[in-house]
């Protein structure tokens, strides 16, 4: 089964929909994790670089003084807590304002400070005093531009004259004005528009070009389209820059197609492992038994915080009831709530609000709770092949090696299931043992 769901923009993300709550909505989850975002994400890896001219001397700071900034830029970023570049805009931001300009292709996970990177190159290539249209940065979802928007107001607080306008349906701009802000922030259909219909913005005099979360930009349809039908009537000394957080080799073709000559740099994602998660299961015989042994197992360890995997929302409602029933203090994160919704029902629990929080696969990526020492699987993440589901699983109960505290994380097994679990136990090739959950000893 399939389905298509309308953007704001009029285009239409497919989504795959096999199951009521498994699907991933790359837009949606990518919000998520700006609006709970507290912090910079950092990263063991060193940042690997491939310059398009490779005899070119390669340069990196350590400081943003470095930079030769405008002086309110620089204040900008101060006045945002930044103290020293991050790792990946310590090689980014001197490529990106070389002279003369320089492609670039970026891929790092998010939070590793692409977005505060390229919104500093805009701020500091726009003259305030031309009032028109030079930077333009495509974004997949109108609240995503907004995100970016913000930030653009962030940093160039202190650049007084610098505005930001948003290209994105709804934002209605009566005939016969002209579009006199620098920076223009929006999603291809729109800005396509803008652009080539009414002749809003004239993408001649564009001098930085960005495109944004192409990872997500491209499962959209029409959106790659859309973006290269941009990027082609640009002026060929337009700065051009792409950033993803992933990099399949979708990505990686179509960024090869809008960016001419780039640099490329990666960051490699921390990996996640289970060596230091000590693994159990519980067979039980139907979900009345697993509660129990849910129970068991709550009240006979002391836990800090702990989170639930369900499979479906039917069953984590009914989870959620049952334990509030029995006194517990818990939060329910499910596919049907909205982006905000979810944002703050995770910050309760990072706050301590809740103890237990319980939650389905949709939800599973974008928590990172480093506080949470137990793990519960009260269902095996399965595929619709009814085959473990091992990536799904090793997002669950891993962690990254760095900050890998030890964990737990327990397994509640109907008897039908064991081969499943069996064979992520083969996958993994590491040890899932199996627990009586009327004798918690075995784990203290
Ligand atoms: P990305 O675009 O890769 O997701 P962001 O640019 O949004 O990353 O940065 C992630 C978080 O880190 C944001 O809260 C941002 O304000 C912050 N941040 C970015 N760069 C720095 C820096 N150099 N020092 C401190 N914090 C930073």
């Amino acid at each position: 089964k399939s389905a298509t769901i309308p953007n704001i923009d009029g285009s239409v993300n497919r989504i795959e929909e096999d199951d009521e709550d498994d699907v991933v909505d790359l837009a949606a989850n990518s919000l998520l994790n700006k609006l709970i975002r507290q912090s910079l994400v950092e990263s063991s890896h060193r940042v690997e670089v491939l310059q398009k001219d490779p005899s070119s001397p390669l340069y990196s700071v350590k400081t943003f003084e470095e930079l030769r900034l405008k002086e309110e830029l620089l204040k900008g970023i101060y006045a945002m807590g930044f103290n020293r570049p991050s790792k990946i805009q310590e090689m980014a931001l001197p490529m990106m304002l070389a002279h003369p300009p320089q492609n670039l292709i970026a891929q790092s996970q998010s939070g590793t400070g692409k977005t505060a990177a390229f919104v500093l190159a805009m701020l500091s290539r726009v003259n305030a005093l031309k009032l028109f249209p030079q930077c333009l940065c495509l974004a997949p979802t109108y609240e995503l531009a907004l995100q970016t928007g913000r930030v653009v107001e962030r940093m160039g607080k202190f650049c007084v004259d610098v505005q930001v306008m948003y290209a994105i349906r709804g934002n209605r701009i009566p005939r016969g004005t002209d579009v006199t802000k620098q920076i223009v922030i929006g999603t291809p259909g729109t800005v396509l528009d803008w652009c080539f219909k009414r002749k809003l913005i004239d993408l001649t005099k564009i001098r930085v070009f960005v495109l944004d979360e192409a990872d997500v930009m491209i499962d959209t349809q029409g959106f790659a389209d859309q973006s290269i039908r941009i990027q082609r009537a640009l002026p060929s000394e337009c700065q051009m820059l792409l950033f993803s957080a992933t990099f399949e080799d979708s990505v990686w073709q179509f960024a090869e197609r809008i960016i001419p000559d780039p640099n490329v740099i990666k960051l490699r994602k921390e990996e996640l492992t289970l060596n230091n998660i000590r693994q159990y299961y519980v067979l039980c015989g139907n979900r009345k038994d697993k509660y129990q042994a849910l129970c068991n197992i709550y009240g006979g360890i002391t836990i800090g915080q702990a989170i639930i995997f369900c499979q479906t929302r039917r069953n984590a409602k009914w989870l959620t009831v049952e334990m509030m029933q029995d006194g517990h203090q818990v939060s329910l994160l499910s596919g049907e709530l909205t982006v905000d919704q979810r944002a703050s029902i995770i910050q309760r629990f990072r706050d301590g609000k809740e103890k237990v929080l319980i939650t389905t696969n949709v939800c599973a990526r974008g928590i990172d709770v480093k506080q949470v020492t137990i793990v519960v699987n009260f269902d095996l993440p399965v595929n619709q092949a009814e085959e473990p589901d091992y990536e799904t699983y090793l997002h669950r109960i891993g962690r990254t090696g760095r900050f890998g505290k030890k964990g737990l994380a327990f397994n509640m097994i109907e008897v039908d299931k064991l081969p499943l679990l069996m064979k992520i136990q083969d996958h993994f090739n590491s040890s899932i043992k199996q627990l009586d959950p009327e004798d918690m000893d075995e784990i203290e």
